[in-house]
């Protein structure tokens, strides 16, 4: 089924409620003017009670109350009267009520309390009585005195009427302002679907108006605002990312192409050849490294986690890093030691944890010149194993030292040669998060840089880890 807009069904909701609101008015008021119609009806019948009973008090005899009842009361505008005595005989009528020769109805005499009912009286018509008794000296009297209903009852329809035709009226005019109100309040949100609709990948720069930001309209166009600003950081981190990576693809690309076509444009040595294809092996190496950060990077970004549950020995993984690096150093003529005496478990994923500190170690290596040192120290914390590795190097200067995590970041791209592509320490810092631990530099230009790993220790991170699992089950 087709469901209304917003603006239709506030006008439905708001004419319903009017149109009951209205009813329930209309009905109330029927009922008071009924009530105080009646009301003044009854005190009108009341006073006319009062005269008759003066009458009666003065009497002196049946015909002298009869001469002056006839007097006053025979010919009366909106009156009747009729007077009757114990026995039910009638003493006097008006004129409309004298070919009666018993009271209207059941007379009650000695109950000096005014009694009131509606009747309907034969040729006459419906009328409200009045009727007491009074004791005087022609003996216990019933006076009756009453009103014709028919024109209180012909205002009371002439107002039905009215309302009646006036109602729909009404409801059709709250209609209309209803919908008149509801457009006009929904007029901003059509403007923010318009801008929004607007929005795409190529413009990711325009923004929705906020006329009035502490209103619900505001808010929403703010929170839409917000949301197109992070969108528009996030693409714009992704081009960079895939413009850094495209470029740094090409790099390896053009060398191989470049080797290969100068060792086929002309006849060779088998030595010359064996050159060529070990650039050709090596600049594979690097487009093979280059292409696993890559992979590694996206598979984070796309929230696929490690396995952090093995338990792995840090004091037996970092002999094992700086033996694979030891060749490196040697050619470079850089000392390189390890000091990892202490047991240290943590719990993590070791391959990743193997690269991690191959390429702080190798940054370490890179970055140092001939004759400098790089150390390896393993310590531990109440709660941590912390590993500090420091080279007396080049160092890294304070402008760059805040970047230096930053996808392809390198302080100074003139040391290309070097070989990275500036992913290898935001990639350590990804591995190092995911193991709940903290990766820090600080560096003195000229003097050496010192990288600092700080690891939760497997008792504690057992216990948090468990302590977590408690925690989720129990909420
Ligand atoms: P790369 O693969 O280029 O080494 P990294 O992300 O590992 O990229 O490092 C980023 C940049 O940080 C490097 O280009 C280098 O300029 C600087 N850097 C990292 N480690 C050291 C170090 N031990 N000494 C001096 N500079 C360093």
């Amino acid at each position: 089924m087709m469901r209304l807009s917003i603006r239709w069904r506030l006008t439905l909701w708001y004419g319903i409620a009017l149109a009951i609101m209205l009813c329930g008015f209309c009905l109330l008021l029927l009922l008071f003017m009924r009530q105080q119609m009646f009301a003044r009806t009854d005190a009108g019948l009341q006073e006319e009670i009062k005269e008759i009973r003066v009458e009666i008090g003065l009497a002196e005899s049946t015909t002298s109350f009869r001469t002056a009842a006839e007097s006053r009361f025979t010919q009366h505008a909106f009156y009747e009267f009729l007077v009757s005595d114990a026995a039910g005989r009638v003493i006097f009528a008006s004129s409309k009520l004298n070919s009666l020769d018993k009271p209207i109805s059941d007379s009650s005499p000695g109950s000096t309390q005014t009694a009131f009912t509606n009747v309907h009286i034969d040729h006459l018509g419906l009328y409200r009585i009045a009727q007491t008794s009074a004791e005087s000296r022609l003996g216990v009297l019933n006076i009756q005195v009453m009103s014709p209903l028919a024109p209180l009852y012909a205002d009371l329809s002439s107002l039905q009427w009215a309302m009646t035709g006036l109602l729909p009226l009404g409801i059709l005019l709250a209609l209309a302002v209803g919908h008149f109100l509801a457009e006009r309040a929904l007029a901003p949100v059509q403007k923010v679907v318009d801008v929004a609709n607007s929005i795409n990948i190529t413009c990711l720069d325009r923004r929705i108006e906020v006329p009035h930001a502490h209103d619900e309209i505001g808010q929403l166009a703010s929170a839409l605002n917000s949301l197109i600003a992070r969108l528009e950081q996030a693409v714009s981190e992704i081009r960079r990312f895939t413009a850094d990576a495209s470029h740094e693809i090409r790099t390896p690309i053009a060398a191989l192409r470049a080797e290969a076509e100068m060792a086929l444009r002309s006849p060779r040595s088998p030595e010359e050849y064996a050159q060529a294809l070990e650039v050709v092996v090596d600049e594979a190496i690097r487009l093979g490294r280059l292409t696993d950060q890559l992979l590694h990077l996206s598979r984070h970004d796309a929230g696929i986690t490690l396995n952090l549950h093995e338990p792995v020995q840090l004091d037996a993984l970092l002999p094992d890093v700086v033996d694979q690096l030891q060749p490196l150093a040697k050619i470079r003529g850089i000392a390189l030691h390890c000091e990892s005496d202490l047991p240290a478990e943590v719990l993590g994923d070791d391959i990743r944890l193997s690269q991690v500190f191959f390429n702080v170690v190798e940054n370490a290596i890179k970055y140092t010149p001939a004759g400098g040192s790089v150390a390896v120290r393993l310590r531990e914390t109440g709660k941590e194993a912390v590993v500090d590795v420091e080279d007396s190097g080049i160092g890294i200067s304070p402008q760059d030292l805040p970047r230096i995590f930053e996808r392809f970041y390198r302080a100074d791209p003139s040391r290309q040669s070097e070989g990275g592509a500036g992913l290898g320490l935001s990639i350590a810092k990804t591995v190092v998060a995911e193991h709940r631990g903290l990766i820090d530099v600080s560096s003195q230009p000229g003097a050496g840089t010192k990288v600092t790993i700080r690891l939760p220790k497997s008792s504690y991170d057992k216990l948090s880890i468990s302590a977590q699992t408690e925690l989720a089950q129990a909420t």
